[in-house]
């Protein structure tokens, strides 16, 4: 049977849900929080690094701000109803970034030598599913998005898109995630899309350039498009055979126009900047469901909620053990010592949780400052000293290695 997100996600600690909260709305445990937290932390340095400069925004705006994106009239049976605080004011709970972000670039006179200006945020947004389509943290109510938009002239789109292709890439590859199949999404018939047919023309042309230049072959589907313009859908396939999105990128020349955004441009006089939205890897909830699958739970050591535990044999060697497991969290790892039960029933347990890493001390071990390592793949490793021991998990930790051990 494949993994089941839902179940392994119970077993680990990572999420679950009360019905008292509501459906589609899960809490993220202690484990599944460290996973997140790591992995927030990795994509935030990596976008950094990639020109990104963060922000936060607010989750509600008022009504009149998505009836300007357009949200309203072509998305609001996905949007929760308005909430009214008495006179004509009404706030929504945000379907989108785009707006605040857009609202963000027009906060400040801008120029030509800004551009391309990449925002970025681990940001809120929620949608009305219906309560039959919920599960786990494959479809959620209230979604944490790795959003991002590039603000940019016409002729840096397309660089821009490939580089967010490029970082896509990256992103998978360090997370285990493997890409299935890239998918261009256009209109589809019906009157549901904003804007004029060059603009989608013009922004199709974008996105086929850059899958183009990447080299990757690519379906078209139509219908699939955002209403505001096409898009790139990277395709994952989960351990079931079932293929969903994770990441996305799109070009949209509706909504700077909508916001009414301009720059000075180089012959100074006033430019519209084109926007280029896109997720890295899609939702945290959707993710890592989908990390949870394909891993069987078992995720990679650089984000595994635990790395490494450590069983001293005895009481006797309680004292090396503390002093390993304060040099492994001083390196930076993530630490349990656990005491209760026999020495096998505790090195069970945690190859049930899937922690990475198990360092045994016993009778041997402790006077030479040593530790035995266990792989929860099974495999036993000759005893090593201490510091040989955090310096090996230390070194797959900060390779963001997919295996346990260096080849060889
Ligand atoms: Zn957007």
């Amino acid at each position: 049977m494949a993994a089941d997100h839902r179940r392994l996600g119970r077993e680990l600690d990572i999420f679950d849900s009360d019905p008292l909260i509501g459906a589609g709305l899960p809490f993220w445990l202690p484990a599944g929080a460290a996973a997140r937290h790591e992995v927030e932390s990795y994509i935030h340095d990596l976008e950094r690094r990639a020109g990104y400069q963060h922000v936060h925004s607010p989750v509600l705006g008022r009504r009149e701000l998505y009836e300007r994106s357009g949200h309203w009239a072509h998305f609001s049976g996905d949007m929760f109803p308005p909430l009214h605080l008495g006179g004509d004011d009404a706030l929504v709970l945000r379907p989108s970034l785009c707006p605040h972000h857009a609202l963000i670039f027009k906060s400040r006179h801008r120029s030509y030598r800004e551009l391309p200006l990449r925002v970025a945020e681990i940001g809120a947004m929620f949608r009305a599913e219906r309560s039959g389509v919920l599960g786990g943290l494959a479809r959620v109510r209230a979604i944490s998005l790795n959003d991002g938009h590039v603000f940019c002239a016409a002729d840096q789109a397309g660089e821009e898109v490939a580089e967010a292709l490029r970082l896509m890439v990256r992103s998978h590859a360090a997370l285990g995630v493997r890409v299935s199949s890239y998918r261009l999404s256009l209109r589809g018939d019906g009157g549901k899309y904003a804007g004029d047919d060059d603009a989608w023309d013009q922004a199709g042309r974008v996105l086929r350039g850059a899958l183009d230049a990447a080299g990757v072959p690519y379906s078209v589907a139509a219908g699939e498009a955002a209403f505001y313009g096409p898009k790139i859908d990277v395709q994952v396939v989960d351990p079931a055979g079932r293929e969903s999105t994770l990441s996305t990128v799109q070009v949209d020349f509706h909504q700077p126009a909508r916001f009414d955004l301009s720059y000075a441009d180089a012959a100074g006089g006033r430019s519209r900047p084109v926007m280029v939205h896109r997720s890295l890897v899609g939702s945290f909830e959707r993710l890592f469901a989908h990390l949870i699958e394909v891993h069987a739970g078992a995720l990679p050591p650089w984000y595994a909620p635990v790395q490494l535990v450590v069983l001293p044999v005895a009481a006797e060697q309680d004292a090396a053990a503390a002093a390993f497991a304060r040099d492994a969290i001083a390196a930076g790892l993530r630490v349990e010592v656990r005491h209760d039960g026999s020495v096998g029933a505790r090195i069970r347990d945690a190859a049930g949780r899937r922690i990475p890493y198990v360092a045994v001390i016993g009778a041997r071990e402790a006077p030479r400052g040593e530790v035995a390592l266990r792989l929860r793949d099974g495999r036993r490793l000759p005893a090593r000293s201490g510091v040989e021991a955090i310096a090996l998990i230390a070194r797959m930790v900060s390779d963001r290695a997919l295996e346990l051990l260096p080849p060889g």
